[in-house]
């Protein structure tokens, strides 16, 4: 099968490798939808620990397809089956893995990053990810695509959950990328009073208008006095960064007002983690600041649900779909910050 393999940074592969084969009680999957994301440029560009040119490993995390074959011992999922992956998975017995939070399990695991992943025709799903409910079924009505940005969507969703979005909340997303139009849906969805948006890229800002007409983009050099004007100095309920920008996260705490929130979603670049933050103003504000990463199997489903009702959209997230041999320019177009989501597809 063909498959898209990191061998080391900046080194990836078009390859034909022979086509997994599974256990009793595993599956085979055939990839319809896979995306690039954040964690895949890193992962490009900076190489990963257990990656190297003696053990490649295929990528993508974020993908649906359709159930190829099943393991003798497989019961709940069958040849056929539509169905997303939650690409992360715990040992199944730690304190995380019995609340349900598999993905903060020391010993987790996931697809496309530590196991063979999405960007390849066929995909093996491990026994603990197929045992512990991994594999979503997925409604008639979402498609691969969204299915596969279920993925993205439910990290989101985790934000939100954490730090809370109530009804009235002035909102700030800064980063107009998908990752900040979800942020916005959601934002939307749960009753933000405003939801505000900044980028440095205003074709994104535009974009990202054109989504979630509810937002009002921010287009200005002096993004605390623009906020300051617009709340008339009370400040903001809540601002999330979606940018792996340091000076971003500098900037939060100014940017919110007395009981704000600030979420910190987007990591940052390996080196440049470390920034200067007046905790002062956590204290004298009053501030909760949190981040997040990854999603719990429960906020996956919840996700696939949302858009199943269609409470929630992400095929409009979709800019394109490639062929698999394309991988690697479409991993350079999310790099220049081109186009929202990419679907490959061998
Ligand atoms: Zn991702
Ligand atoms: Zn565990």
């Amino acid at each position: 099968m063909k498959a898209i393999r990191l061998y080391d940074k900046e080194d990836i592969r078009i390859e034909d490798i022979p086509k997994p084969e599974i256990g009793n009680h595993e599956v085979l999957l055939r990839v319809k939808s896979a995306f690039v994301c954040g964690t895949d440029v890193r992962m490009y560009k900076n190489g990963k620990s257990g990656i190297s040119p003696d053990n490649p490993r295929v990528m993508g995390h974020e993908l649906a397809g359709v159930i190829e074959k099943t393991g003798s011992e497989v019961t709940h999922y069958k040849a056929g089956d539509r169905v997303s992956v939650a690409p992360n998975y715990g040992c199944g017995v730690c304190d995380f893995c019995v609340s349900g939070n598999s993905q903060l399990c020391s010993e987790s695991e996931a697809i496309g990053i530590s196991v063979d992943g999405g960007f390849a025709e066929y995909v093996r799903i491990p026994e603990p990810a197929v045992r512990q409910g991994n594999l979503m079924v997925l409604p008639e009505n979402v498609s691969f695509e969204a299915g596969a940005l279920a993925e993205p969507f439910s990290c989101v969703y985790n934000a939100y959950e954490k730090i809370g979005i109530y009804p009235g909340d002035r909102v700030l997303v800064i980063g107009a990328g998908p990752i900040g139009i979800m942020h916005a849906k959601i934002a939307v969805l749960a009753g933000a009073g405003q939801v505000y948006m900044n980028d440095l890229n205003t074709g994104r800002l535009e974009q990202a208008k054109e989504r979630v007409p509810q937002i009002e983009t921010l287009v200005t050099d002096d993004l605390p006095g623009e906020i300051d004007k617009i709340t008339g100095g009370k400040g903001l309920d809540l601002v999330i960064t979606a940018a792996s920008v340091p000076v971003i996260q500098e900037m939060a705490f100014s940017l919110v007002g007395m009981n704000g929130r600030v979420m910190f979603f987007g990591g940052l670049p390996h080196g440049k983690s470390v920034v200067q933050l007046d905790t002062n103003e956590i204290h004298y504000k009053q501030l909760l600041i949190s981040g997040t990463t990854r999603q719990s199997l429960r906020q996956y489903r919840k996700i696939i649900h949302l858009l199943s009702e269609g409470v929630l959209s992400a095929d409009d997230i979709v800019t394109g779909h490639a062929d698999g041999s394309e991988a690697e320019s479409v991993l350079q177009a999310v790099i220049r910050g081109e186009g929202l989501k990419t679907s490959i597809r061998f």
